[in-house]
């Protein structure tokens, strides 16, 4: 049976961060139940798209999928699992390059403020065996720039309860790059993070979304964002702050104890295929893309009508799948196997990505060896230039 990855979008928080422009915001009464009915809907008319499939990674993102009970979210996960094969469903955290390699991971995002001991424990017991924990920053200061629910020592409490839960694979996000920051409060969020021993750490850079609060406050020059190179400093002490404590700097911003990348997020790096459900989730199926309307009320409606929630679809050429598996595969330190994409888009089409391959290694961005084009540590850095080189 082939792999397939499930994403299911949670599109609520408890209030609005200031730096976010996901979909995601307060629910207004009743929606959240009415969501989670249009939900069902969306899983049981799309299941038999999958059939021949068997389901490996499991992510409940938003959004906060943590304001919903965790009974809810329990259900849910017992919805999946009447309707799609699941391998087998690993409780126990299972590291890649073990046995267990090819087993469930079910992850479920966390913001601090939304969870306890209690909560934390029979979300483990519905079956999440891996919990993302939206942490940010361990500074107070910080936390209230960007708007957070929690404070430093409450992410800290769940990040410890969520050990006590026993889970055994535990990511924090951070975000680097705050208007004002220095290298040492930022090392400062790093070493507390590290002080939790997480599998996992996303380091994402902050971005300034237009008709955000904080960009809002940085037009009126209220806050002065970081420049380029000492955005660029962060990125480079963070790899040598992380790497130096044994994790494996394996995609552009994601750091693992080896054995521990995110299984679900490499689906979309392999450029594997995915079903996601709820406002604004994306699929890839079959060389297609597609991706669901955007508003709560537009995709209740539409369920409850029997209609397709896709709002966008396409069907990608060869020549165009190929250029986004490479620029996908080069976010990644294992790079692109070329045996691998060659026996599936023939030696005509990679040949015509050679050029491009020569100027990235003569650039500095790219190390061409062992049958592999791997992006060098500048190459990661600057990604988005040697991504836009192949596509
Ligand atoms: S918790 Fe996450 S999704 Fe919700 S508003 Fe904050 S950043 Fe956005």
């Amino acid at each position: 049976m082939k792999p397939l990855s499930l994403y299911l979008h949670f599109p609520f928080c408890r209030r609005k961060c200031s730096y976010c422009d996901f979909n995601s915001h307060v629910p207004q009464e009743g929606e959240q139940e009415a969501y989670l009915v249009a939900l069902r809907r969306e899983i049981e008319a799309r299941a038999p798209r999958a059939r021949g499939h068997m389901v490996e990674t499991v992510y409940l993102g938003g959004g906060t999928p943590t304001v919903y009970a965790v009974e809810q979210l329990a259900e849910v996960l017992n919805f999946l699992r009447l309707h799609f094969a699941f391998r087998k469903n690993g409780l126990e955290a299972r590291p890649t390059g073990t046995e267990g390699e090819r087993s469930l991971e079910i992850t479920c995002e966390a913001n601090p403020g939304t969870v306890d001991a209690a909560y934390l424990r029979a979300l483990r017991e519905a079956g999440v065996n891996r919990l993302s924990l939206g942490v940010q920053s361990f500074r107070d200061d910080e936390l209230r720039l960007l708007g957070r629910v929690h404070s430093a020592e409450e992410a800290s409490q769940a990040a410890r309860a969520a050990r006590e839960a026993g889970f055994g694979n535990l990511s924090l996000d951070l975000i680097a790059g705050l208007p004002g920051q220095t290298g040492v409060a930022w090392e400062e969020s790093l070493r507390q993070a590290l002080a939790l021993a997480p599998e996992h750490l996303s380091c994402y850079g902050l971005s300034l979304p237009p008709g955000t609060p904080l960009a809002a406050a940085v037009e009126r020059g209220e806050l002065t964002p970081l420049d380029e190179d000492t955005s660029a400093a962060l990125w480079v002490r963070t790899h040598g702050v992380l790497t130096g404590a044994a994790y494996d700097h394996y995609e552009v911003s994601n750091f693992a104890r080896p054995g521990y990348p995110c299984r679900h997020n490499l689906t979309y790096w392999h450029n594997g295929e995915y079903l996601g459900f709820g406002v604004s989730a994306a699929s890839y199926c079959e060389g297609c893309r597609s991706v669901n309307v955007a508003e709560v009320n537009e995709y209740t409606r539409r369920t409850a009508a029997g209609e397709s929630v896709v709002a966008e679809s396409e069907c990608l050429p060869p020549s165009a799948r190929l250029g986004e598996t490479m620029m996908l595969a080069l976010r990644l330190a294992e790079g692109a196997d070329l045996a691998a994409l060659r026996s599936t888009f023939g030696d005509v089409e990679m040949a015509r990505l050679e050029p491009r391959a020569q100027e990235m290694q003569e650039a500095g961005l790219l190390e061409i060896s062992d049958n592999r084009w791997r992006p060098t540590l500048r190459g990661m850095m600057l990604n988005n230039r040697l991504a836009g080189a192949f596509v």
